[in-house]
């Protein structure tokens, strides 16, 4: 008799987007006429950069010739692209990395949820409030969650550090034991960031406990600010404790194409049941060459034409064509009297609902009102409760759009 994996049925449905899209739906069977904007899902909306572009087509001619196909690259990703990896996006801000620490894959999504399946069923995990839900799911299915509990909105076994704006969106370091952190920088949903000296303290708690930080940079190329650390590793130490998961997804418009990369350097150790230390490179390698069969030619070289000259500017045009978008979501919502949180690292707009509402109340008076779709906040957590995201990745007639249109709303 085959049996199921029994972690499975603790996986609470995907409501969010689940209960978004049928509540869009109904609104919309309803008022055939109305125009509604989403600025609700996290996907990019403008097209490749014509850098990758060419470099796409020109590798796939180069598939087509005899001479120069090829057939499997290396799971961990072609040495071109690694390289530029590291003079770009590393050696360039005083961090050096091997070759070998440098793990490409076919999207961050993959990686963060893959990760976990190298430490020990029995570690304890925390997770930022809210949070991006891949973390908590691929633990559950793993079965380190415990059961969940419904008043709560909780699992259990789950360490959850709150980030709300009573704390300014910083998360407290665990008052209990934990052996994985879970840190999202600039942070998905709220689209805030952390100091160097927060991070640092991130660090230091990792170092003198024996935990790994796994830290998701995919909105990395959003920062703006100087003192906001674009890498866990400007840190010192943090080659000891951190894995840091990056995108092209958001950077270059890759949400479709799908390249991402993940750096686990070869001083991060974690321990056997007898207390020995193992490197995790080793691990990690040894799991992606086993599951994973790399990324497409095409589509690193396609990666690879970011880090040309022009493809540094076009992605630069990009980000700054979505950050515009940020500012006018930003600015217009503060002009209602609504506190706003993120935006200006991040391309994620947080906001405190007015008047006490919860989120999803919030959410029915923008669809209903505006004709607006956004994100409930308490979608990915308690602590998102009576919050709501908007997101950035808009065109700029919808985003302006739809802030004259929530100007003319009454709260
Ligand atoms: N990490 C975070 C925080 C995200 O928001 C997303 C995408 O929305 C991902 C990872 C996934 O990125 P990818 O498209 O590389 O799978």
């Amino acid at each position: 008799m085959a049996k199921i994996n029994q972690n499975y049925l603790q996986l609470q449905g995907s409501y969010l987007f689940a209960e978004v899209a049928r509540r869009r739906n109904k609104f919309i069977s309803e008022n055939p006429n109305a125009q509604v904007i989403s600025l609700g899902i996290g996907d990019v909306t403008r097209p490749l950069p014509e850098a990758v572009v060419k470099s796409l087509h020109d590798s796939v001619d180069e598939m087509a010739e005899a001479n120069t196909f090829r057939g499997y690259g290396p799971e961990q990703g072609y040495e071109f692209l690694i390289n530029a990896i590291i003079e770009n996006d590393y050696k360039a801000r005083g961090i050096e990395l091997k070759t070998s620490e440098v793990f490409v894959s076919d999207g961050s999504k993959c990686d963060v949820g893959n990760i976990q399946e190298i430490f020990s069923a029995d570690s304890i995990v925390a997770v930022q409030d809210p949070v991006y839900p891949v973390y908590v799911d691929t633990n559950v299915m793993a079965g380190r969650s415990g059961a969940f509990d419904k008043e709560k909105n909780q699992y259990s076994n789950i360490v959850y550090l709150t980030c709300n704006k009573e704390n300014g969106f910083v998360p407290e370091l665990p008052k209990s034991k934990v052996d994985i952190i879970y840190l999202c920088y600039p942070n998905n949903p709220t689209g805030m960031t952390l100091s160097k000296e927060e991070l640092k303290k991130w660090v230091d708690y990792a170092r003198s406990n024996k935990c790994v930080i796994l830290y998701d940079s995919a909105y990395e190329a959003y920062i703006q600010e100087d003192d906001v650390p674009r890498s866990i590793y400007e840190i010192e130490g943090a080659k000891e404790v951190a894995i840091e998961f990056r995108s092209f997804s958001k950077t270059a418009g890759f949400t479709g194409t799908r390249c991402a990369y993940t750096v686990v350097p070869k001083e991060l150790l974690a321990y056997d049941e007898d207390g020995n230390s193992v490197p995790l490179n080793d691990l990690w390698n040894r799991r992606q060459t086993t599951k994973f069969n790399g990324v497409s030619y095409i589509t690193q070289k396609g990666a690879a034409a970011i880090y040309s000259e022009q493809g540094k500017a076009q992605i630069a045009s990009l980000v700054d064509y979505y950050m515009t978008n940020a500012k006018i979501i930003r600015e217009g919502v503060a002009s209602l009297g609504i506190e706003v949180f993120g935006g200006v690292n991040a391309p994620y707009i947080w906001l405190k609902t007015p008047n006490g509402l919860g989120s999803w109340e919030f959410f029915d008076k923008l669809l209903t009102e505006a004709n607006i779709v956004g994100t409930p906040g308490v979608g990915f957590g308690q602590a998102g409760q009576g919050y709501f995201r908007l997101t950035a990745f808009g065109s700029r007639e919808n985003t302006e759009k739809a802030v004259e249109r929530l100007s003319k709303l009454q709260f």
